[in-house]
């Protein structure tokens, strides 16, 4: 079969390689599913693994399969799968529990405390762009046919939805939190299911991206479900709360780390920042650290970092998306802007990804076989 490997740590290696097609007996316990692969979408980790930022292939292999954002349908199943059927729809979570710690000793692997993680298309383990998969019914989501066209965006979302899950959970330090407004920082792809993910929740929201507003897309799709949106070339975050007030819960998916230390001083009192971009360069910034930690400290003010998702955020996701398609019916379809179809054009892909500006690209993804 057909996949799209890359050699980590070697600039722009991405490639078409041929190999064998999975089995079930690959997967203990004959919990076996082979999954032919629908769409795979890509992303700035992608892009960062192809730029040799990022990325290690698994053992005994000097090259890595890429993909994590995954959709498909399944082939076979193993004898001792019981929730999954042939045809089904499925979305396979990330991260693997393969680590010594605790976390993944509990199937929390999203929370690993091991340098070493295991995450399929991105670390030590190979990834989705292929024309199919096997894996243990343990990490598959089922879809309802009703999302399948858009079910593509469910791993991205997932992020979010462990962000917000833990955002809430952490808030319950406070007796009563009732959150109003919120900002997003970044209105890529990650940013605007973002905004709907508040939206759904029924937060006041407010969108910044670089880009003008004028004839962009992303701000279009922001307001059309109620959030406003604004460019951090005219207004930047902390100025924005002398119109908006200041934010209840602030999430950055921006990329662009100097940009946390605005969000911190655009914080309302009790309130929450959650980091979600992975910056992998060396950007130094000088700040006013010691307002930003009396605002921190006088306002008991709360900032954490997440990653990756584990299955009750994909869970989660599948409903958000359900009743996104219920309130905003069509919305998320109007994100997908560039399928590709076939493996073979993964030069067209990365050429989108590496330019996305220039495309207007929200989410590219592969059509690797018809829905
Ligand atoms: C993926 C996550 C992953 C993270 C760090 C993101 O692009 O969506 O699943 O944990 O990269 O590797």
């Amino acid at each position: 079969m057909k996949a799209i490997a890359v050699t980590p740590k070697q600039k722009d290696s991405v490639r078409l390689v041929e190999m064998d097609k999975p089995n079930l007996a690959d997967i203990k316990d004959r919990r076996g599913v082979l999954v032919e692969v629908l769409r795979v979408g890509a992303c700035g980790t992608d892009r960062e693994i192809n730029n040799a930022e990022y990325g290690i292939a698994p053992d005994g292999f000097d090259f890595l399969i890429l993909g994590h954002e995954n959709f498909g349908r399944v082939a076979a199943v193993g004898e001792n799968v019981k929730e999954l059927a042939v045809g089904d729809y499925v979305v396979a979570t990330v991260r693997r529990p393969c680590g010594d710690s605790i976390y993944d000793r509990i199937g929390e692997q999203d929370f690993t405390t091991d340098n070493e993680y295991f995450e399929r298309g991105i670390s030590r383990l190979h990834g989705y762009m292929a024309e199919f998969y096997s894996e243990n019914a343990d990490f598959l989501i089922k879809i309802p046919p009703a999302i399948s066209n858009i079910a593509v965006l469910l791993e991205p979302l997932s992020i979010i939805e462990k962000g917000l899950k833990q955002a809430s959970d952490i808030q319950e330090r406070l007796k009563i939190w009732r959150p109003k407004t919120a900002a997003v920082l970044g209105t890529g792809s990650v940013g605007l299911l973002t905004v709907m993910a508040l939206r759904l929740r029924g937060y006041e929201v407010h969108g910044f991206g670089r880009n003008p507003r004028e004839g962009y897309l992303n701000a279009e799709l922001c307001e059309s479900i109620g959030a406003t949106y604004d460019s951090t070339a005219e207004i930047s975050v902390q100025d924005s709360t002398k119109k908006y007030g200041e934010y209840d819960l602030i999430f950055e998916c921006t990329g662009y780390s100097p940009i946390v230390f605005d969000a911190m001083q655009s914080l309302n009192e009790n309130g929450v920042l959650i980091l979600s971009s992975v910056t992998g360069g060396d950007k130094k910034t000088e700040v006013p650290s010691d307002k930003i930690n009396q605002q921190f400290v006088l306002g008991n003010r709360v900032m954490f970092g997440t990653v990756n998702a584990n299955r009750e955020h994909f869970e989660l996701g599948v409903k958000d998306l359900a009743l996104c398609e219920a309130m905003y019916a069509g919305w998320l379809a109007r994100m997908l802007t560039h399928p590709i179809e076939g493996l073979e054009n993964y030069a067209r892909v990365f050429e989108i990804l590496n330019n996305a500006g220039e495309y207007k690209a929200i989410k590219t993804y592969f059509e690797v076989s018809k829905v």
